[in-house]
């Protein structure tokens, strides 16, 4: 009996205008209603975060972030700072998400100063990790993952391991419909599990290690039962309140 509790978030990335957003969070809440069987969260659009809070206040739904900037204020033309995420009522931020990795060229350096900020400020960072296809094919997968989760906690200690959530997620079964088989996923999981117990000790048993990629209504369940996989952190699947609802309930073991 794992003593994790699920935990199934959205991400919504560079989707819907507020009154989308408004829409797809009341959507969200009534098709899962009042206590569903995981831990539940949306990361809209900066510009929707405080409505989809509002909105979002007597449902179970957490509300964050898909990212934030590390210093506190200044010029920094275009960042959002973790003081205006949380004056707004975000309570995570998504750090490292594959696309700020290799889309916009975020660096392991970079990462770690985000987790860091996250942290210090209180909120939860959603740090994600993940190989591309070609670590994969040459067999670096675990070796890439290794050095994302180092350079990540570089000099944090179980404290800060408590209060993160880690999501895995292969680069190459993001948006593209081909996700990791639940082997495949367990077998990174469990690997992960490993290095936080060596570095934390027995707090790894209670840091929550979500699944990204492709996740949907069809594969949900399977994925989620492998013993290493905590949840789910999901892009194209999150932008329809049945299709996310249909993988909260798969979350109910
Ligand atoms: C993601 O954005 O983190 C993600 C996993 O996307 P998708 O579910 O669309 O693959």
């Amino acid at each position: 009996m794992t003593m994790r509790r699920p935990f199934i978030a959205g991400n919504w990335k560079m989707h819907c205008t507020r009154n989308e957003a408004m829409n797809l969070v009341n959507d969200i809440a009534d098709a899962i209603g009042a206590n569903p069987p995981a831990d539940v969260a949306v990361a809209p659009p900066f510009l929707a975060i405080a409505l989809v809070v509002e909105q979002a206040r007597t449902t179970p739904i957490d509300v964050g972030a898909q990212n934030c900037y590390f210093e506190k204020k200044g010029a920094f033309t275009g960042e959002v700072s973790l003081d205006m995420l949380k004056d707004v009522g975000a309570t995570f931020a998504l750090v490292g998400h594959s696309e700020r990795r290799h889309v916009f060229g975020e660096t392991d350096e970079l990462i770690h100063k985000k987790m860091d900020a996250v942290l210090t400020e209180g909120l939860m960072p959603i740090l994600c990790i993940g190989e591309k296809l070609d670590e994969r094919d040459g067999g670096k997968t675990l070796e890439v993952v290794k050095h994302q989760l180092s350079t990540a906690f570089e000099g944090m200690g179980a404290e800060q391991a408590l209060r993160t959530t880690i999501a895995y997620e292969p680069v190459w079964a993001i948006g593209t419909g081909r996700n990791a088989t639940p082997g495949q996923a367990q077998e990174v999981h469990k690997f992960i599990r490993e290095w936080l117990t060596e570095r934390f000790g027995d707090a790894a048993e209670r840091v929550r290690i979500q699944y990204g990629g492709s996740v949907n209504p069809g594969n949900a369940r399977e994925l989620l039962s492998q013993p290493d996989v905590d949840g789910a952190l999901v892009g194209g699947a999150s932008l329809k309140a049945d299709t996310f609802a249909a993988i909260v309930a798969a979350a109910e073991q």
